[in-house]
């Protein structure tokens, strides 16, 4: 096992995995800009040190400055949390260059899994399904058009290197595939440098449903059931459940067997997540994500497993030590992801938190790096907390997590905590009926 670690990330999630060595009596090693000198990750921690300025690209994606700062603290491995570096195959290769451990997949896996048109045709490949689309990339307006017709619109317009929701465009018809063409290609070519695209049919009413795998080196791969991640805004997650209210448990191990089946013969290792399109009992893959996700906790929860620490004992190169049969899950859990926005215009709302009380109780659950007095930056992601809850059944998790907002108490910044208890009270999302175009129909609803 590692003695020393160093977490190059902040926030939350550098808390997550700080958390996961301690456990396990290993030392950490955290890494800030200047802005973040009185983060909760840095007073924690063992040893810090400071990586650059505020900006991210000169602190917490400067791979020069982190590497250094591994160097010279004598840390034997790197986590790389979730956003930033870690989807940066350059980054996990020079790591591993410099004889030190990256906690994660190979760096081929993620470079093949970054490029979603690789990504799509690797997995079919491997006998997983796929939404309908063009075979690959498109080279023309023209070839746009015919594999449009060909799978019948709505269709979308997306970028191999996408992310974020960015480098996304739909077409409703044939009137608007030129305007979905260009504007994503451009799009792509801003954000990401490449503007390479492909077409999927636009599905109209689908879950979104992912899958939480573990791969070591010896061939072993477990699932760990689906999270349901339909509620969106401007594709990105803010409400979170294990399981899905619509999976059955058939459903659930069919898929799953598809999954680990073709991550063992890839030869994957380390934590991964498939994403799929659910609609009328079909999944349709859409990308794999090779880190450790925001929403891993309600997983942990439902299973009872510390993926964090799994990720580690993998990365050291311990076995599983356990099958498929052995993963169990037990209860409902869900998450609430608490951003520092307007809960109305989503403006971001940066600034000191007067007050700072998070809930507590059975069954619930705060990841979280505030603290009263902390200043919000207004440098990085907007999101500020977790709350997870888990009970025995669905409504059960429901009333806890009200109850858990109720209680939960950040004055001096704006969040989304009010839009989250008007979802926790809808009729609609209480049945479990949503899609992923549910939550923006929901946000612009007078209230
Ligand atoms: P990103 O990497 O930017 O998150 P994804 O491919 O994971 O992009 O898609 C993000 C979200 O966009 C999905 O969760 C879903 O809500 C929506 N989406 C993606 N592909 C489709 C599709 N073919 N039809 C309908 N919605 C889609």
């Amino acid at each position: 096992m590692f003695s020393k670690i160093l977490i190059a990330n902040r926030g939350e999630i550098a808390l997550r995995i700080l958390r996961a060595c301690r456990e396990l009596g290993i030392k950490t090693v955290a890494v800030h800009s200047t802005a973040d000198e009185d983060a909760m990750h840095v007073r924690l921690a063992d040893e810090a040190v400071c990586i650059g300025p505020a900006a991210s690209r000169d602190s917490y994606l400067n791979v020069a400055a982190i590497l250094s700062a591994a160097t010279i603290t004598g840390a034997e491995a790197i986590h790389p949390g979730y956003g930033f570096l870690s989807e940066n195959a350059d980054f996990a290769e020079t790591v591993e260059a410099h004889g030190l451990t990256f906690i994660g997949p190979t760096a081929d896996h993620i470079r093949m899994m970054g490029d979603k048109i690789t990504a799509k045709t690797t997995m079919e490949a491997l006998g997983v399904p796929l939404v309908p689309g063009s075979d690959g990339e498109l080279t023309s307006l023209d070839q746009a058009r015919t594999v449009a017709e060909q799978v019948g619109y709505p269709v979308l317009i997306k970028a191999t290197a996408g992310g974020g929701g960015r480098g996304m465009k739909v077409a409703r018809d044939a009137s608007e595939i030129e305007e979905a063409w260009s504007v994503a290609r451009t799009e792509a070519r801003t954000a990401f440098g490449n503007d390479a695209v492909y077409l999927e049919k636009y599905l109209d009413k689908p879950r979104h449903i992912e899958l939480q795998i573990l791969a070591d080196n010896y061939g072993s791969v477990v699932h760990f059931g689906e999270r349901d991640c339909s509620l969106q805004r401007r594709h990105q997650k803010l409400l979170e459940e294990a399981g899905s209210p619509v999976l059955t448990a058939e459903e659930r191990d069919a898929i799953g067997r598809t999954a680990t089946d073709a991550l063992s013969k890839m030869g994957y290792r380390n934590a991964g997540t498939l994403e799929f399109l659910y609609q009328d009992g079909q999944f349709c893959f859409i990308e794999m994500n090779t880190r450790l996700q925001v929403e891993h906790p309600v997983t942990e929860m439902v299973c009872d497993v510390d993926l964090v620490r799994e990720q580690i004992r993998i990365a050291a190169g311990e076995k599983l030590g356990y099958t498929q049969d052995d993963v169990t899950f037990s209860g409902h859990a869900i998450e609430c992801r608490i951003n520092a926005e307007d809960p109305d215009t989503f403006a971001p709302c940066p600034g000191t938190v007067a007050v700072y009380h998070p809930p507590g109780g059975l069954g619930v659950r705060v990841d979280s790096a505030l603290y009263t007095g902390y200043r919000v930056p207004p440098y990085y992601d907007s999101m500020i907390a977790k709350v997870i809850v888990h009970a025995p059944t669905r409504a059960q998790a429901i009333a806890r997590m009200h109850r858990a907002l109720d209680e939960f108490v950040v004055e001096g910044i704006k969040t989304v905590i009010p839009l989250h208890r008007r979802i926790l009270a809808d009729p609609e999302f209480q049945k479990g009926d949503y899609t992923i175009h549910w939550l923006e129909q929901f946000t612009s609803r007078p209230h």
